[in-house]
């Protein structure tokens, strides 16, 4: 049964969670939350929970995929079952099957592949709990796996969707929003070259709209760049840190 549609911008002007038009939802980055995996990164965006794993460079197998110039770039998004909660199949629709080809392209534009050629790099993206705009999160999540695995990058992706709702446009849509919102515009960006990797649109703006929508979604990206710095930071000042203290301790034994 459809849930009966409810307002989502209040008299004060605030959305159904308090927050503004242009006001992003609370973000928290992990890197390097798995030990088998070259590289990894959990995101929290929102209500979305978000764990990104790259294996590779590997050798590319089956080995008739392998280019002689450069690494194929793989990427599986995939939702758990227990990510919604309407009842979901295990087994990948078509919507994850093309998320997963416009997040390996909207990611691949970033990786120095030529560097690797005939390898591989595989990336996944396990949505643990979805909340909306879990595309984009997967995109900033995967891009710092893929800078956690020590993979040459021309620049970290992030991205962040924007969306239309009672007729206003507002930045970061929730579940809510992405549903009952008249339209949906998720965006990947790389802040230093401005290059935009993914732009979507489902719904329709003005054009008005569309790049009021794609500037503030830009500033978005930007500043969820600078909490991807910061994570990236944090993990490589500890196990510096960490490799001091053995050192200390090693000649200390000595
Ligand atoms: P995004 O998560 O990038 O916004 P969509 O716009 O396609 O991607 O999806 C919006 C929301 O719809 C998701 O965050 C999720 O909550 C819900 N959704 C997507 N696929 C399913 C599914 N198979 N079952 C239930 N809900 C789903």
């Amino acid at each position: 049964m459809n849930k009966p549609e409810i307002k989502l911008i209040g008299e004060n002007g605030l959305r159904t969670d308090g927050r503004r038009l242009d006001e992003l939802r609370p973000i928290k980055m992990e890197v390097g939350v798995l030990d088998k995996a070259d590289g990894s990164a959990y995101i929290e965006h929102g209500k979305n929970r978000i764990i990104a794993a790259v294996y590779g460079p590997r050798e590319a197998h089956p080995k008739h995929i392998a280019l002689a110039d450069r690494a194929v770039i793989k990427c599986r998004y995939h939702m758990a079952p227990f990510s919604v909660e309407e009842r979901k199949s295990p087994a990948p629709s078509r919507r994850e099957l093309e998320l997963s080809k416009v997040i390996r392209e909207s990611l691949e534009t970033s990786v120095m592949s030529e560097v690797y050629p005939r390898t591989s790099i595989d990336i996944f993206i396990e949505i643990l709990q979805s909340d909306g705009g879990s595309r984009c999160a997967g995109i900033t999540a995967a891009s710092l796996a893929l800078a956690d695995a020590g993979i040459p990058l021309k620049e970290i992706v992030a991205g962040c969707a924007v969306c239309k709702i009672d007729g206003k446009i507002a930045l970061d849509p929730s579940d809510i929003e992405d549903k009952q919102g008249d339209a949906d515009l998720p965006i990947a960006y790389m802040s230093k070259s401005g290059l935009i990797t993914l732009l979507q649109m489902d719904g329709s703006l003005t054009e008005d709209e569309f790049n009021q929508g794609l500037d503030i979604g830009i500033a978005a990206c930007k500043k969820i760049n600078e909490i991807q710095i910061e994570a990236l930071k944090r993990k490589y000042i500890s196990v510096k840190e960490q490799a001091e203290e053995r050192h200390e301790s090693q000649e200390a034994a000595a």
